[in-house]
């Protein structure tokens, strides 16, 4: 019950530990065509360009910067933690001139500010956490497709946390690329970052002057394979891929609209249960995050012994604060398959015992 990863159910490890047959056999050829449409029906998009990178969420994130940023384009992100900043670091190492707009750890970003800085010049990127997994706050995106265009930038959107948890709806909030993670709410192991491309992003990626410096996560590439023509790349990493592919067929048997209730009713019952203990909720109620919920470690306890108490006692793992947060905060998971009544009670009850 930390940031990730979240518990994953059996028919998923069944799925990854299927016999390893060829990344162009027709039967894993089928998985993968699958894989994609389910991640498309996931993310709320129509895009062609829909696919698990090979990598983790962060080489997502680098992905959608690599293919869309050139030397000398500029990026206007928005930081209220630990990914907002990751997000200006891989843009700036992409050759990007970075504009920062800076919200206080624990608070959304104020589009106003936003706004503000897109009247300054034109970018290339807006960029934005939509699930900041380092404070738990749920950023409103729906202010952001209009301020994109009133700087003629494109969208990107870094769904890692709320994919498969809250309403992405890429297609209706305009999002032209977009990365996320299989860790989170998924219910996946780590391992693939599905991403998907706008037609708008597309045309950007093949109208650049420059080839992509990331030869790995080049799209362009990529897409050889994914398109249809099936032009070898890199070997696709197939037992992730089954894996991906149960964990996306296990949460359109639940079906979305009732997985994004579970999240937040059962978050609803761990915030109730930890201020019953006296505990103190910083994120503001409006902001706060289904999947993740910060709570502040009260005077004159120790963090890393709570913490440490709990995993040896109760086999539960939650997480530290980061940043700002650092040892003032722990940050507990509530994610896909995490996202239970029994989760919330062992986590209560073994804080509570903790505490005492
Ligand atoms: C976890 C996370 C990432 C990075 O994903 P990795 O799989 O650890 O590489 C990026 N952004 C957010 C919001 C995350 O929660």
């Amino acid at each position: 019950m930390g940031p990730g990863p979240s518990d994953v159910p059996s028919r998923v490890l069944e799925a990854l530990a299927r016999p390893t047959i060829g990344h162009l056999d027709p039967v894993f050829l089928q998985a993968l065509d699958e894989t994609q449409a389910m991640l498309r029906e996931v993310f709320g998009t129509a895009n062609a360009l829909t696919l698990p990178m090979s990598a983790t969420g962060s080489a997502g994130m680098e992905t959608c910067f690599v293919n869309l940023l050139e030397p000398g384009d500029h990026a206007l992100i928005c930081r209220h933690g630990v990914f907002g900043g990751r997000m200006a670091e891989v843009a700036r190492r992409c050759g990007a001139e970075v504009t920062l707009v800076d919200a206080p750890w624990g608070q959304a970003i104020d589009p106003d500010d936003v706004a503000k800085a897109a009247k300054s010049r034109a970018f290339k990127v807006l960029a934005i956490v939509h699930a900041e997994t380092s404070t738990g706050v749920l950023q409103d995106l729906s202010p952001f497709r209009a301020i994109a265009d009133s700087c003629g930038a494109l969208l990107l959107v870094d769904t890692v946390t709320s994919l498969a948890g809250v309403p992405v709806d890429v297609d209706r909030m305009g999002i032209d690329a977009v990365y996320s993670g299989t860790q989170k709410c998924l219910s996946c192991p780590p391992g693939l970052s599905p991403v998907s491309f706008s037609e708008r992003a597309r045309h950007v990626l093949s109208t650049r002057d420059t080839p992509v410096q990331s030869w790995y996560l080049d799209l362009n590439l990529i897409g050889q394979y994914f398109g249809g023509e099936r032009v070898y790349h890199h070997t696709a990493p197939v037992n992730m891929i089954f894996a991906l592919h149960e964990a996306l067929r296990l949460v359109l048997e639940e079906g979305l609209t009732a997985r994004y209730a579970r999240h937040r009713q059962q978050a609803e019952a761990l915030r109730q249960g930890l201020e019953a203990l006296g505990l103190e909720l910083p994120v503001a109620p409006t902001d706060r995050l289904p999947p993740l919920t910060l709570v502040r470690i009260p005077d004159g306890v120790d963090d890393r012994a709570v913490r440490a108490k709990l995993l040896a006692d109760h086999g539960l793992e939650i997480g530290g604060g980061l940043g700002d947060f650092k040892g003032k905060a722990w940050r507990i998971g509530l994610m896909g398959a995490s996202a239970t009544p029994r989760h919330v009670e062992l986590c209560l009850g073994a804080l509570r015992e903790a505490l005492r």
